[in-house]
């Protein structure tokens, strides 16, 4: 376990794995970019942080984190 800092909201935590606290992984979906981007990802398998970033609004920095941390899987860009 390690301290860092979640993701969305900033706040200091311990976790082994996620970079988003538990508050905001049990947010309301309305407000949270996190569960936006998975459901859309559920319903869209292999869209790219572009196209979800203009789906869902959120910020396409934010979605490459959430990739690069493995917050969220993606399907490859089929080659
Ligand atoms: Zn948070």
């Amino acid at each position: 376990m390690k301290l860092i800092n979640c993701t969305i909201c900033g706040r200091l935590f311990k976790s082994q794995y996620f970079t988003i606290c538990e508050d905001c992984l049990e947010g309301q979906e309305e407000v949270n970019p996190y569960k936006k981007v998975k459901d859309f990802l559920e319903k869209h398998p292999g869209a790219n942080a572009l196209e979800v970033s203009n789906a869902t609004g959120v910020p396409k920095n934010l979605i490459v984190k959430f990739i690069n941390d493995d917050v969220i899987s993606v399907v490859k860009k089929r080659s």
